[in-house]
């Protein structure tokens, strides 16, 4: 079923986390018709994060609070948020987008907001699929609670590794963190949280080779020293694996410029190589993503959006 210029929209935008949300927000405040399209409930990572301590006038804030503050706001502004997955977003022949979705519709605007966020990278050894939601997990907010009193390991050296193992302490007993360098990405006020954590051991060097169990879960980890190469285990009653997030970008049909990593190029209004289709949060190519650089991006992208159709309605080329 397609839903097209009949219902009027200027602006698709896809996802709904920080970003999309704030998008949707300017959009509304900028008198454009958008339409969100989330997957699952509006907010994304900040779902997956208990306490928000950097998102400033908020000292501390839970993550589902401002989830729901954040699309209350967008809502107030004239946001229709729907959940469906998007599975394309491809831009047609009349320079119009169609965005796909896994409903079965195909909606249709001159310009897209592409906010998808990324997934969690795996580690890809063996045990990992096989424990996937039964020891092994990728979200400490959503999965901590399971493992009180438990050891557990954290696998990672970012900000999300050791922020999370801080968080695990508060269900489990001991908390590994396994990093295969001699130090952490992460940044310094975090790192100083952990190394003042009693709870948190620090296992620096060592990759995770296999992870070991049963159908009740996991049992301990097949550990390799990244100098000697020796081998080690590690008892665990379950393990979380935080290095990294995979951009969400392959629902783009045709050719978008992205970074070695996979993150989309834009330029200073956010826009990417493909005229029309923005991009905001972390998709983007960028130096770090955090909340406040989501919005922010998502502020710009909005902005451009409403010049970018003012251009294209004087040159009469859309929608006509
Ligand atoms: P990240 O910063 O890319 O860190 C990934 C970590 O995983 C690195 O320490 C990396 O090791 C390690 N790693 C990568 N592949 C690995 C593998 N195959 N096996 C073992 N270790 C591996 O990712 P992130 O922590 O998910 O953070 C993503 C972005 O979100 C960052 O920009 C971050 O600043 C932001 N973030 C911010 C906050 C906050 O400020 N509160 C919280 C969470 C995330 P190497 O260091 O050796 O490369």
């Amino acid at each position: 079923m397609t839903d097209n210029a009949a219902n009027g929209y200027d602006v698709i935008i896809v996802g709904a986390g920080p970003a999309g949300l704030c998008a949707a927000m300017y959009a509304g405040r900028g008198m454009l018709k958008s339409l969100t399209i989330e997957r699952g409930a509006p907010g994304g990572e900040l779902l997956n994060t208990d306490l928000i301590e950097d998102y400033i006038g908020f000292e501390s804030i839970r993550g589902w609070e401002l989830a729901q503050k954040m699309a209350d706001h967008a809502k107030k502004f004239g946001a229709v948020i729907v959940t469906d997955t998007v599975l394309k977003v491809r831009k047609a022949d009349d320079a119009w987008f169609d965005v796909v979705t896994a409903h079965g519709r195909t909606h249709r605007a001159p310009a897209v907001i592409l906010t998808a966020g990324g997934t969690p990278v795996k580690l890809g050894v063996p045990g990992e699929l096989e424990h996937a939601g039964k020891g092994v997990s990728y979200c400490a907010v959503c999965d901590g609670a399971f493992f009180k009193g438990e050891v557990l390991a954290v696998v990672g050296g970012g900000d999300a590794a050791v922020e999370e193992a801080d968080y695990l302490t508060r269900y489990a007993s001991k908390v590994f963190v396994v990093h295969r360098r001699d130090r952490f990405r992460a940044s310094k006020i975090l790192q100083e949280r952990v190394f003042a954590n009693p709870k948190i051991e620090v296992i620096w060097n060592k990759r995770v080779l296999e992870i070991k169990g049963t159908e009740r879960g996991t049992d301990h980890l097949v550990l390799e020293d990244a100098v000697t190469g020796g081998r080690s285990s590690l008892k665990v009653g379950g393990v979380f694996v935080f290095i990294g997030f995979k951009p969400n970008t392959g629902l783009i049909d045709g050719h978008a410029e992205h970074d070695a990593a996979g993150y989309l190029i834009t330029d200073d209004r956010m826009m990417t190589s493909i005229p029309g289709l923005f991009a905001a949060g972390d998709v983007r190519s960028q130096l770090t993503r955090q909340i406040t650089t989501a919005v922010g991006d998502a502020t710009t992208a909005a902005i451009a959006v409403e010049k970018y159709l003012a251009v294209l309605r004087a040159g009469l080329t859309v929608g006509a």
